[in-house]
């Protein structure tokens, strides 16, 4: 195409994995001096649509979807979205990168709640989504893209530390992390997830400590590991169910809890830690399997009930305490709270008060719907 003098080279290709994009962007650099469209098509090429200037494309392609239509081709983002919550026209060489690793990453909140503050703040910056089935190839496009700063989810708060030069003390005791951003050595680590998980569940139950508690976590991923090591903090006793059972053994040996499976034994230990039960597996996330992790669990409606999930608001998990009467909360208000504490490692800067507030009452209509249908 290059030979054959055509104005505009246009490559856009079907991707199912962060190498192919890699590949792309790699193949890019041979074109420096013509104009060109590189697109990679699907969900995992999604921010090669956000940042095509970044991958030097003339144009990008978007729809106008509404919820009669379908979208134009895979990958496409609505025309309102790309140059309102992206920004897209504003983006340039020195627009400064921030995004989310994870996979499948169908759903979150953190790219509409950071570049909503950019966009209050009219900073030079954007935050899209990394779909990433591969963390050290979307890292090397990351570092390319001279990404510098980014949110880890699931799968990848444990599987992230190798990847880390330096890290604080608590993602090396609770082996998670959930936060990263560039320093002249390299990736820093760190874990919001701890001090956003505690401040929202005390504020929600309206205590300052866990003494006398009796917890159970369902689940023993990286989302888990925060929450055990904030409720030893806090004094309380937990339980830990998972459904490989060596991993929720492994981690409540670390601070001499309980643990269990989710069958019947696990269930009947709950019996008796069940004050307060805390959800962590990504059962019910949109994405997943919109499946119930406790279904053996019958609620009494005394127990105090957190779902790390947001998308859905409301998982059948949850849907299921609320009809017994449990006082129950989603995991809106802990996401929010990490993403204040990660806004800050990113830029050395707090969130003015202010804009917060307005971020969080656009948030309260746009994402925490926590009412069943
Ligand atoms: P992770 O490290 O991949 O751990 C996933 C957990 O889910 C593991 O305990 C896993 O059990 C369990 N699980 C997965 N599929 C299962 C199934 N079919 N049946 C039973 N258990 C299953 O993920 P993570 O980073 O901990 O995140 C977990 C969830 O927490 C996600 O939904 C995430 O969005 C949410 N989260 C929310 C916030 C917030 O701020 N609100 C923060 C962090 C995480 P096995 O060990 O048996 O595989």
């Amino acid at each position: 195409m290059q030979r054959s003098g055509e104005e505009i080279i246009k490559i856009a290709v079907a991707v199912n994995s962060a190498n192919q994009v890699l590949q792309m962007y790699e193949a890019s650099k041979n074109f420096t001096n013509q104009d060109k469209i590189l697109i990679c098509m699907g969900h995992a090429g999604i921010y090669t649509r956000i940042l095509a200037e970044k991958f030097g494309s003339f144009l990008t392609y978007s729809s106008a979807l509404s919820e009669n239509t379908t979208v134009g081709a895979p990958g496409h983002l609505d025309v309102r979205e790309l140059s309102e919550m992206y920004r897209f026209r504003k983006i340039t060489n020195n627009t400064k990168i921030y995004g989310i690793i994870g996979y499948p990453l169908k759903a979150s909140v953190s790219p509409w709640f950071f570049n909503t503050i950019y966009k209050l703040e009219n900073t030079d910056a954007v935050y899209v989504p990394f779909p990433a089935d591969s963390i050290t190839d979307i890292l090397k496009l990351a570092e390319n893209l001279d990404v510098q700063g980014l949110s880890v989810t699931v799968p990848y708060k444990e599987a992230v530390l190798s990847e880390l030069t330096k890290m604080p003390p608590i993602v090396q005791s609770i082996g998670a992390s959930n936060t990263m951003y560039l320093s002249p050595e390299g990736w820093v680590g760190d874990n919001t997830d701890c001090t956003g998980f505690s401040a929202s569940l005390l504020v929600f139950l309206g205590v300052k400590n866990l003494k006398y508690k009796k917890i159970t976590i369902v689940g023993a991923g990286g989302a888990a590991r925060a929450v055990a090591s904030e409720i030893h903090r806090l004094g309380g006793k937990a339980l830990i169910l998972n459904r490989t059972v060596h991993k929720a053994r492994t981690l409540a040996s670390q601070y001499n809890f309980k643990w269990g499976g989710l069958d019947n034994q696990g269930i009947e230990t709950l019996s008796k830690y069940c004050d307060i039960i805390i959800q962590t597996t990504s059962v019910g996330m949109d994405g997943y399997e919109a499946a119930d992790p406790l279904e053996l669990y019958s609620f009494t409606g005394k127990e105090a009930v957190m779902d790390l999930i947001y998308t859905p608001a409301v998982t059948p998990f949850l849907k299921r305490a609320m009809t017994a009467g449990c006082r129950t909360i989603n995991g809106y208000d802990m996401v929010i709270r990490q993403a204040c504490l990660q806004y800050a490692r990113f830029t050395g800067n707090e969130i003015p008060e202010k804009v917060l507030l307005q971020v969080n009452s656009m948030g309260a209509n746009t994402w925490n719907k926590t009412q069943p249908a």
